[in-house]
This record gives C-alpha cells, structure tokens and sequence, in this order.
C-alpha cells in the first residue's frame, strides 16, 4: 500500500509541473491501474470503480484513460486490450512489455536503445506509427520453474 501511495504522490507532482489536472475520478482510475498485479482492461476498471452515488458513465472512465495514456502514468497492452501501469513515467518511452501467456503476468522492460533504433528503422521505411509499442508474449520465470 505504501508503494502505491508514492507511486500516486509521483503522479500528482508530474501533472503539476506539467500544469495537467490529475482530477479525482483520474486518480480513482489510476489507483485501480496501479493497485492491479495484472493489466486490467477497461471493463474490469469501469466494475470496480467506487459504487458512490453517481456511479461514473463509461465515457468518463474512458476519458480518464486517454488522459492518463497521454501523461505516460499507464500503457495500453494492444494484445491483451488492457491497460497496466507505468513505473517511470517521468521519462518519455514506448516501452516493451514482457507477457506471459501461461498467468497474465506482464513486465515493463525499458531499453531506450530498442525504442530509438525501433524508430529510426520505422522513420527510414516511411510508416507512421501510431502506437509504437513492444509487446512480447512468452512465459515468465516462475511459470517456467514451475514447468520442470
Ligand atoms: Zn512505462
Ligand atoms: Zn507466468
């Protein structure tokens, strides 16, 4: 819980200096993200929001994701149509994203060089990208000790 807390308290310093509004229907998002051992999509996110007495529509739930997409706090999993949480948001990335096909654990690498080189293969092609993300599916180190 402690470890959520900071993570929290890093998020509302960077939108502060950034002069971006972490609203608290945001912030009641981003915990749920951030509290989650696993991606959550936007269904399991909009299900466990706080039953207060105005119960948030979807499109309010979605808004605050595209919010925190833009900001870096969280990234969108396009395999798993999930969202999980980012741990450096204060520096700039894509990211590449470990994920575990056999218990849905998934692990955030950041290798700036994979990022750079990525786009500088993409830029010389002339794609555009409009999500530059990385996302590798596999089995993750305790499934595979628990395979022997
Ligand atoms: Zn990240
Ligand atoms: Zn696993």
């Amino acid at each position: 819980m402690k470890h959520l807390e900071r993570t929290v308290e890093q998020a509302r310093r960077l939108c502060r200096a950034r002069g971006v509004r972490l609203t608290p229907q945001r912030e009641t998002v981003l915990r749920l993200v951030y509290g989650s051992a696993r991606p959550l999509s936007a269904y399991e996110i909009l299900d466990r929001m706080p039953a207060t007495s105005r119960r948030p529509a979807p499109p309010t739930v979605y808004r605050a994701l595209d919010f925190l997409l833009e900001q870096g706090l969280i990234h969108r999993l396009e395999s798993l149509h999930a969202f999980i949480a980012c741990h450096h948001p204060d520096q700039p990335h894509n990211g590449q994203f470990l994920i575990c096909t056999g218990c849905g654990r998934v692990d955030e690498l950041c290798e700036g060089h994979i990022d750079q080189s990525l786009q500088e293969a993409v830029d010389a092609s002339g794609f555009r990208t409009q999500r530059p993300i990385v996302e590798l599916l596999g089995t993750c180190v305790s499934c595979r000790n628990n395979a022997d």
